[in-house]
């Protein structure tokens, strides 16, 4: 095989001499971490961009769900989705709590509310749905539903930097969303991520959580955790926030070329843009329909492989049949039918802002018959 690798994904990455001229001052102020200056103005400039009043900067997008459940202090059962990456239910266990899978809607792969009721018991204390593909979800019935059974909404964002629905910010929704800023990501920071709230004081509590819980110098107030963004990280994350609409643009434009190409191609379905939403084009899903293409979803993507072109089959297998879940009550696939169909189905296609008009049609010439 003579042709480049076309990969799923590729890091935006800042331009280097103006990272060095950022290190240089770092190095100069031999303040490395511990909410030092560019952290402060990272924090500052991510709130501005993603139209949210608070947000606290954290060295993974894994680290702020856990610490959101600690915030909040949710116990018992948390109501998720099986079709979403594994951080997400791991940091229900890591609270001790007890994952409950709910099947999810086919028209944005998020949590379906339609089904969340059924779900709720006694225990149950909060639902975690995840912006699948940075697709909103239906915020205004979860919601709804979390108001009549009492329970925190703590959104897995992980995709959705930047979305809005009608101008307003997805993460303004629930009682907390969370970022990652993961190389993969829209938006990176190396590895990073975000925990958003709407007041002072619960920002003030989740900067005592992210920091051993040292509420001051000799008082801790929380079993807290270290999941503090160094200097170099923020940095580096300053200068990517000038260049991610660019990014975003180009993201927009080959999803406009993918569809063209694809919108009549039997067998295969994807997602068109949403009326009244800003979309961030982080994944371009499409899904296998093997008897009416004529192939599955395991031999295109095999094939596509073999010709140099990178897929991902995001998310497959499901959450809910790794063995530390598949016992759970919830996990059984007859309870799930929908997110077990669609993770037999999918494939994301290559989309970053690198992908050359070349690329596309490589990537096309594969899948177009
Ligand atoms: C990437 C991702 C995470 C984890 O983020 P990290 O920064 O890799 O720790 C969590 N949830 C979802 C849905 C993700 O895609």
């Amino acid at each position: 095989m003579d042709q480049k690798q076309i990969t799923v994904t590729s890091p935006l990455l800042p331009d280097l001499e103006e990272f060095q001229g950022m290190l240089k001052e770092i190095w100069d102020s031999k303040w490395v971490t511990n909410n030092g200056r560019f952290h402060k103005q990272l924090e500052k400039a991510l709130c501005e961009y993603l139209k949210v009043p608070y947000l606290s900067l954290f060295t993974n997008g894994t680290l702020p769900l856990l610490t959101a459940l600690q915030a909040l202090r949710i116990t018992g059962e948390v109501i998720t989705t099986p079709y979403s990456f594994v951080a997400t239910t791991h940091a229900i266990w890591w609270n001790g709590c007890k994952p409950v899978f709910v099947d999810i809607d086919p028209s944005n792969c998020g949590i379906d509310p339609d089904k969340i009721e059924a779900a709720i018991t006694p225990h149950t204390t909060a639902i975690m749905p995840v912006h699948c593909y940075g697709k909103p979800c239906d915020m205004e019935r979860i919601q709804s539903i979390a108001d009549k059974y009492g329970l925190k909404v703590i959104y897995d964002a992980a995709h959705a930097f930047g979305v809005e629905v009608n101008g307003k910010s997805v993460l303004e929704q629930g009682d907390m969303a969370t970022l990652s800023f993961h190389a993969t990501k829209v938006y990176n920071t190396l590895e990073g991520g975000a925990l958003v709230m709407h007041d002072a004081e619960t920002k003030k509590r989740v900067d005592y959580l992210k920091n051993f819980g040292f509420a001051g110098e000799t008082e801790v107030v929380a079993p807290g955790i270290n999941s503090k963004m160094d200097e170099v990280r923020a940095a580096y994350g300053l200068l990517n926030l000038k260049q991610v609409d660019e990014a975003v643009e180009k993201r927009h434009q080959l999803a406009i070329q993918y569809r063209e190409a694809l919108r009549n191609v039997r067998g295969i379905r994807f997602f068109d843009d949403m009326p009244g939403v800003r979309h961030n084009y982080s994944y371009f899903p499409i899904f296998v329909n093997a008897e009416e293409y004529g192939m599955t979803r395991d031999e295109l993507y095999f094939k596509m492989k073999e010709q140099g072109v990178l897929g991902r089959r995001y998310f497959y297998p499901l959450i809910s049949t790794f063995s530390t879940y598949r016992s759970l009550p919830s996990a059984a696939p007859e309870n799930l039918p929908v997110a077990t169909r669609i993770a037999s189905e999918v494939i994301c296609l290559p989309m970053h802002h690198g992908l050359s008009e070349e690329d596309v049609k490589r990537v096309l010439e594969q899948i177009v018959r």
